[in-house]
């Protein structure tokens, strides 16, 4: 726990502008990210502070890992995205996370590394927002072997 830490306050309002919590994974939060120009987009977050993914033990390793497949299989099922691209950066935020941007054929940056905040910007109003992450969850309970 880090104070300055946008994902260790429960309330941080750098975080809240950027995503909304969809529901905890074993040892990880998962946020769906409130600019959707690449349908599906969340960010998955280690439970503790943790810097990097070397400061994690074997186990815990594994186990978020799992969590980002888990989380990816869900995306995948919902969104038929044509990958997925995953981003561990943590420069302006040290606390480990997963960027998980779904790609599609013909859509935003397909063929090239995806934007933190493309332009022109694309948000989904409250409602629509609240039916992904209700549809999010639901697959999340219905996946297996996790
Ligand atoms: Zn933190």
């Amino acid at each position: 726990m880090a104070e300055e830490c946008m994902y260790c306050q429960a309330e941080d309002e750098r975080r809240l502008r950027l995503m909304t919590k969809i529901t905890k994974l074993k040892v990880s939060a998962l946020y769906f990210y409130r600019e959707q120009s690449y349908p599906g987009r969340c960010v998955l977050v280690y439970r503790d502070h943790v810097r990097k993914l070397t400061d994690l033990t074997p186990e815990a390793y594994t186990a978020f890992f799992t969590d980002v497949a888990k989380a990816a299989q869900a995306l995948t099922d919902l969104y038929h995205p044509d990958k997925i691209n995953y981003l561990v950066l943590g420069d302006l935020c040290p606390h480990l996370h997963i960027h998980l941007v779904p790609k599609y054929q013909g859509g935003t940056d397909w063929g090239e590394i995806f934007q933190m905040m493309p332009e022109p910007q694309r948000y989904l109003d409250e409602a629509e927002e609240k039916e992904e992450i209700r549809k999010i969850c639901k697959k999340l309970e219905e996946i297996n072997g996790f």
